[in-house]
């Protein structure tokens, strides 16, 4: 990663043909740091002083950010360089970066199909090898399903390990920026660098960790389980399952233990992921009421003005999750919704945090379904069944990883591992090991 060559020339070229840096600016981090001059993208929805915070919308088009993300900001001072922003889906809403104002992203393997979502841009940018990482962010899979889909490694870790702090918020409870990376190290090695209690972030955890000394070690004795849902549950693609069952036997012969267990409320998750997410999102998106931020059409009337801004400046699909969300918590609909969605948010967490007890982590495929070509997808619920097994790490605030098994009709096809919340080392000890 250190000696990582950036050529800003040759990353443009790359660039016309994936669309998936917005904006190259450099920014350069700290001399004597020891990662001096190594270079990384930043998802739009983070700010970096002296680039755009577009969050892929309309609405932010031109809205400059306005400090830099804790984040960013420690990766500066161990040295790296920042060298611009990348696209995603508006808002970190979507799976697909077809959602992004500024055109789709492509995936760099099969220029037709989607590169995932919402982190798509910086999956495709270090897929294409424009740098070795980029940061991205994962509410329900953003930053794990592109990168599955991308053929590189994703890694989000335990809820509040990396501060928030500049990231423009989605649903709050379930947000986390993680790495998109070339290799487990390389995510391990920024990941150690960015965690850590920031008073910017009340709910960024007191830990000091070493994710890197032991890496390289093999774990003995390892206990991984498989929800027998993957098998059972509809929608999971059969290409996708006999190479999941062939990986299975390949970590098998390597001596790894592996047993089917059950998830019972895993056949929620999607469901109650489309409440909490939109119900939190309707209630963070009120603030661009084209007061505050970015656009502002002009109009002689104040609430016109909010209404047209927000008609304006948002796109489709966020459109419909602040319909959602406004509606699952309006009063009438509270209980029947969210308080709902809520309770059963706490049994999943039940399911796993058992399972855990057992097993040092779980294993799935990260999506149960290849890349699409682009404009392939037709409904909304297609796209949001793509999240079935990134989902549930976000919703028990849980460390996991998608990293790349191999290629199905010469598409990259990804393996998941979940582990229990501040088992980030392990995880990544093991996600090295079984890459
Ligand atoms: N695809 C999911 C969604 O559309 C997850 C997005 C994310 O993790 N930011 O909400």
């Amino acid at each position: 990663m250190k000696n990582f060559n950036f050529n800003i020339e040759q990353a443009k070229e790359i660039n016309k043909k994936i669309n998936a840096v917005l904006e190259f600016k450099i920014i350069k981090g700290n001399e004597n740091g020891k990662f001096y001059s190594t270079p990384f993208l930043v998802k739009d929805n983070i700010q970096v002083l002296g680039t755009k915070n577009t969050c892929g919308s309309k609405i932010l088009e031109n809205y400059n950010s306005t400090y830099t993300a804790t984040a960013v900001q420690k990766l500066l001072d161990a040295g790296f360089t920042v060298v611009g922003k990348t696209n995603l889906d508006e808002f970190a809403m979507g799976g697909s970066n077809e959602n992004s104002a500024f055109g789709p992203v492509k995936n760099p393997w099969d220029l037709e199909r989607i590169p995932g979502g919402s982190s798509g841009g910086s999956a495709a940018a270090v897929a294409a090898k424009i740098v070795p990482f980029a940061l991205g962010s994962d509410t329900g899979g953003s930053v794990r399903q592109p990168a599955s889909f991308c053929g590189i490694v994703g890694f989000k870790p335990t809820y509040g390990a990396i501060s928030r702090y500049g990231l423009s918020a989605f649903a709050s409870s379930l947000d986390q920026i993680g790495v998109l990376a070339s290799n487990v190290e390389n995510a391990a090695i920024t990941t150690e660098i960015m965690s850590g209690k920031d008073e910017n972030d009340a709910t960024s955890l007191n830990i000091n960790w070493d994710l890197t000394s032991n890496l390289n070690k093999k774990l003995n004795n390892l206990k991984v389980a498989i929800p027998k849902e993957v098998f059972e549950l509809d929608g999971v693609d059969k290409d996708i399952l006999s190479k999941f069952k062939e990986t299975i036997q390949i970590l098998k012969n390597n001596g790894v233990e592996i047993d089917e267990i059950n998830i019972p409320h895993l056949k929620y998750t999607v469901s109650i992921y489309y409440i909490i997410a939109p119900s939190e999102a309707s209630s963070n998106l009120s603030r661009y009421d084209g007061m505050r931020y970015g656009l502002r059409t002009e109009n002689d009337a104040l609430k016109k003005t909010y209404m047209q801004t927000r008609d304006k400046g948002f796109g489709l699909e966020v459109k419909r999750r602040i319909f959602m969300g406004a509606f699952t918590l309006s009063s009438a609909y509270y209980d029947a919704y969210f308080a709902k969605a809520a309770k059963i948010r706490n049994l999943l967490n039940q399911d796993f945090t058992k399972a855990f007890e057992e097993y040092d982590a779980i294993l799935t495929p990260t999506s149960p379904i290849l890349p699409p070509k682009i404009g392939e997808l037709k409904s909304p619920l297609q796209y949001y069944l793509m999240d079935l097994f990134t989902i549930p790490a976000n919703m028990i605030g849980a460390p996991a990883i998608s990293i790349p098994a191999g290629k199905i009709n010469e598409l990259p096809f990804g393996i998941h591992l979940i582990s229990k919340p501040l088992n980030d080392a392990n995880l990544l000890r093991i996600a090295k090991q079984f890459e």
